[in-house]
C-alpha cells in the first residue's frame, strides 16, 4: 500500500534500537526522510547507515538524550519543523510501590510524560499551520492494564495518555492526528533487561522468565520491532487522517476485553 507520505520528514526519537528503530525502517520505506536520535552515537549512527543503504531517503543523526532541555534543543535544531514526531525514550527502571520516591517520580514523568508534551507543544504549530501533521506516542500496554513493577511507567504514560486524549481533539480540524501505540512484549533490549529482573526476583533462569512472559500473550510469542513500526508508519499515512486520539494495543491479545 502507498501510504502517500513519501517525501514528507519525521523526528523518531529513541530510535537507533528497538521499537523506535522499527518506525524509523518503516518509514523509511515509506520514502520519509529521517532525523533518528539516541543517547549512543556509535549505534545511533551504525542504524542510520543501515537505513541509508536501504532506502533512499536522507537520514540525519543526534546523538543525545531525548529526556533533558539541552537534547531536545538539538534535535529540533537539526529537524526544524517535520510533518511526522514520533516519541519514545527508554522506560523506568522496574520496583515496587515502597521503592519510589518523589525524585523518582520527578524523573520518570520527565523522560515520559514531559517530554513528549514538550516536543508537541513546540513542534504542532507549523503541523497546523501547513494543514497536516502525525504525532506517534510509544507508550506502553501498562496504559490500559498496569504491570505493577512499572509503577513509575504506569503513572508517567497515563499522564501523557491524558494529555493526548484532549490535545488530539483540539488539533485534529488542522489536518493533525495524535495517536498513542501502546505495546505490549516485543523482543528488544528493554525485554531482556526486564526478563532477567524477572528471573532475579523468581530465582528461575532468563529462559524461563522469557517463556513464562511468551505464556502469557495469546498469540504464544513476542512482537517484532518491524511489525510495531509497520502499525506506526500507517498511522503516519495520508489513509490515517481520520484516527484520532486513540490508544492501540500492539500486544497480541494480551490484553482481555469485550471492546
Ligand atoms: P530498547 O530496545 O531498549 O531501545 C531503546 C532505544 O531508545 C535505544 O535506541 C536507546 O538508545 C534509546 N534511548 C533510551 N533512552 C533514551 C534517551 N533518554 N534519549 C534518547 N534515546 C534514548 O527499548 P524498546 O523495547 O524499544 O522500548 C521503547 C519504549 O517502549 C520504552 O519506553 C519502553 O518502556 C516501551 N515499551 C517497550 C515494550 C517492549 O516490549 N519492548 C513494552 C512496553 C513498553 P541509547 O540507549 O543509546 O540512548
Amino acid at each position: 500500500m502507498d501510504l502517500g507520505i513519501s517525501g514528507k520528514k519525521a523526528v523518531v526519537c529513541a530510535s537507533s534500537k528497538g521499537l523506535g528503530r522499527g518506525c524509523a525502517i518503516a518509514l523509511a520505506e515509506a520514502g520519509v526522510d529521517l532525523v533518528l536520535n539516541a543517547r549512543g552515537a556509535e549505534v545511533l549512527e551504525k542504524t542510520a547507515e543501515d537505513i541509508r543503504s536501504r532506502y533512499n531517503v536522507h537520514v540525519e543523526t543526534v546523538a543525545c538524550d531525548i529526556t533533558t532541555e539541552e537534547g531536545r534543543e538539538k534535535v529540533l535544531a537539526v529537524a526544524g519543523t517535520p510533518d511526522i514526531l514520533v516519541n519514545n525514550a527508554g522506560g523506568p527502571p522496574p520496583g515496587i510501590w515502597s521503592d519510589w520516591d518523589r525524585d523518582d517520580f520527578i524523573a520518570a514523568i520527565d523522560a515520559n510524560m514531559l517530554t513528549p508534551i514538550a516536543l508537541m507543544k513546540t513542534l504542532l504549530p507549523a503541523m497546523i499551520d501547513r494543514g497536516w501533521g502525525r504525532v506517534v506516542n510509544i507508550t506502553s500496554q501498562s496504559v490500559k492494564s498496569p504491570i505493577a513493577v512499572l509503577g513509575l511507567s504506569n503513572s508517567a504514560r497515563a499522564g501523557l495518555t491524558g494529555y493526548v486524549a484532549g490535545t488530539a481533539r483540539q488539533v485534529a480540524e488542522h489536518g493533525v492526528t495524535i495517536n498513542n501505540l501502546l505495546p505490549g512484549i516485543h523482543a528488544t533490549d528493554r525485554i531482556f533487561a526486564l526478563n532477567t529482573a524477572l528471573a532475579k526476583s523468581k530465582n528461575i533462569t532468563i529462559e524461563e522468565a522469557a517463556a513464562e512472559r511468551a505464556a502469557s500473550i495469546p498469540v504464544g510469542k513476542y512482537g517484532e520491532a518491524s511489525d510495531f513500526g509497520a502499525a506506526c508508519a500507517f498511522l503516519c499515512s495520508q489513509q490515517a487522517g481520520f484516527i484520532i486520539g486513540q490508544n492501540i494495543s500492539l500486544d497480541g491479545g494480551a490484553f482481555n476485553s469485550t471492546i
